[in-house]
């Protein structure tokens, strides 16, 4: 299903124009316009899901499979030192555009970016809590 006041549907469906790197019947590559490095990537799927977590579980695996065909072409072609997959939910979690998309993103030695986070420091009654609270 598309929903008509999406970008990332109308990007993905080919009625607005992008760098696309990979097609399928479900999926469009495309390379990102604000990029994080050179040859930051967007895997969208053609249908609309918001996020993670409204993806049903076959094309969450078909989404891997595609950054799993895409994902080394990129590194060698790029040549890039190494490569973060992104997939943010929830404005909290830096979700800008509500289509859900896996980023892909090539890194560089010195490329500048910081896409890793900074460790907390939990005492493991803290731990153990978090444990038990995600169990349920
Ligand atoms: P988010 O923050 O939602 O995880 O990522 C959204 C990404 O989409 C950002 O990296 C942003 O640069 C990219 N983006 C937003 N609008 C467009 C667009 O119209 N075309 C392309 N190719 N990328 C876009
Ligand atoms: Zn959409």
């Amino acid at each position: 299903m598309k929903d008509n006041n999406c970008i990332f549907c109308k990007i993905a469906n080919g009625e607005i124009p992008s760098r696309t790197i990979y097609e399928d019947d479900a999926f469009r590559v495309i390379l990102d316009l604000g990029p994080a490095t050179k040859g930051h990537a967007l895997i969208l799927p053609k249908d609309h899901y918001e996020d993670f977590f409204a993806l049903p579980e076959d094309t969450a695996r078909d989404a891997i499979s595609v950054a799993k065909k895409i994902a080394p072409k990129m590194k060698a072609n790029l040549h890039a030192d190494g490569f973060n997959l992104v997939q943010n939910n929830g404005e909290t979690a830096g979700q800008t555009v509500m289509h859900f998309h896996l980023h892909l993103i090539p890194r560089y030695k010195d490329d500048g970016q910081n896409i890793l986070w900074k460790p907390t420091e939990p005492g493991a009654e803290e731990l153990d809590a978090v444990k038990a609270q995600i169990d349920g």
